[in-house]
C-alpha cells in the first residue's frame, strides 16, 4: 500500500531524471509533508500514510519533478550549521562559499571590532554568519535587489543579529565613504554563455546572481577596483570566483596593485577564493 518505505522508493524512481540525489530529495519532501525529522522515516518504514499527507507529498514531489530546487520548495538551506531562509529572489547557499567564511574568520580575530562589508549579500549568509561568529565586528551588507535584502533581513532576525547595516546598492555605488578591514563577496561570476546556466537547479535561480559579462569577470573587476577606496591601509579583500578564473582574477588583482595575492581551493579542490591586501596608501 502506501507505506513510508514504498512511497519513498517510488518517488525516488521518478526523481532520478531530474536529480542527482533522488532518494535524499524524496526523503526531505516526505519529512516536509509529514512535518517530521528524517529519523522518523527510518524508525517507521512500514507506517501507512493517511491520504491527506500523501496528497501533500504528491504535490511537493510534482514541483521537484518540474525541476524546482529542493531549497526553494522547503524554503530553507543550511550554511555553516545554521538554517537560512531562501526564496527564488536569492541564490541558494552552496558549501563552496563556506571557504569565504573560513578565510574571513582567520583574518578577523574574535575580539576585534573590525569593520566588514559583504557585497551582493543575497540571502545574507555571509554577513549573518560573520556577525554571529564575530560579535564585536561591525557588519555592513549590500544588494541591488530589494527583494534579496528582505530575505537577508529576515535571516538576520532569525539568528538574532541586529547589528548589520544593509544598503540597497549596486556594489559600492550607494555605500557612503567608509573604510573597512575586510571586504568580502560572492558575486556573479559565470560566463553569460555558459551552458550550465540552462541546466538543473540553476535555471530557477536569479540570473543576476549567477552570470556576469566579460566571461564572468565584470563584477569581480568592478568590486576589486572600487574596493581600493573603501579599504583601510592593510585591509583585506576576499572574492569567490569560478574554478577556472584563478589566473584572470590574480592578474586583475595585480593590475590593481593589491599585495600578497593568494588563491584558495574549496572542499572539492577547486580554486575558489582569491585574496588580496591593500597596502598602498593612496590611489
Ligand atoms: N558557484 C555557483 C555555481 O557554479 C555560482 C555562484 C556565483 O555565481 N556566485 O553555480
Amino acid at each position: 500500500m502506501h507505506s513510508i518505505k514504498s512511497v519513498l522508493r517510488e518517488a525516488a524512481e521518478t526523481l532520478v531524471l531530474v536529480s542527482d540525489s533522488a532518494l535524499l530529495d524524496a526523503e526531505v519532501l516526505l519529512c516536509l509533508a509529514l512535518n517530521k525529522p528524517r529519523s522518523h522515516l527510518r524508525a517507521w518504514p512500514d507506517r501507512q500514510l493517511p491520504p491527506e499527507q500523501l496528497g501533500v507529498f504528491t504535490a511537493l514531489l510534482e514541483q521537484r519533478q518540474q525541476g524546482r530546487p529542493i531549497a526553494y520548495i522547503t524554503g530553507t538551506r543550511e550554511f555553516w550549521s545554521r538554517d537560512f531562509e531562501v526564496t527564488p529572489d536569492v541564490l541558494i547557499p552552496r558549501p563552496d562559499t563556506e571557504l569565504l567564511i573560513e578565510l574571513g574568520l582567520k583574518l578577523i580575530p574574535a575580539d576585534c571590532p573590525a569593520k566588514i562589508i559583504d557585497l551582493g549579500t543575497g540571502s545574507g549568509i555571509i554577513a549573518v554568519t560573520l556577525a554571529a561568529e564575530r560579535p564585536y565586528a561591525q557588519l555592513s551588507a549590500t544588494d541591488f535587489s530589494l527583494a534579496a535584502l528582505r530575505v537577508a533581513q529576515l535571516n538576520a532576525d532569525k539568528h538574532r543579529i541586529n547589528s548589520i547595516k544593509f544598503y540597497q546598492s549596486n556594489w559600492f555605488a550607494d555605500v557612503p565613504a567608509m573604510q573597512f578591514d575586510l571586504i568580502i563577496s560572492n558575486p556573479p561570476y559565470i560566463a553569460e554563455d555558459d551552458r550550465h546556466l540552462q541546466q538543473g537547479d540553476v535555471r530557477f535561480e536569479p540570473l543576476t546572481a549567477l552570470a556576469a559579462a566579460e566571461q564572468g569577470l565584470a563584477d569581480i573587476r568592478t568590486i576589486a577596483r572600487a574596493a581600493r577606496n573603501y579599504l583601510k591601509p592593510c585591509g583585506h579583500l576576499l572574492i569567490e570566483h569560478g574554478y577556472d578564473q584563478q589566473q584572470s582574477v590574480q592578474t586583475l588583482f595585480k593590475d590593481l596593485q593589491y599585495d600578497d595575492i593568494q588563491t584558495y581551493a574549496d572542499l572539492s579542490g577547486q580554486p575558489r577564493v582569491t585574496y588580496g591586501q591593500w597596502k598602498s596608501s593612496s590611489l
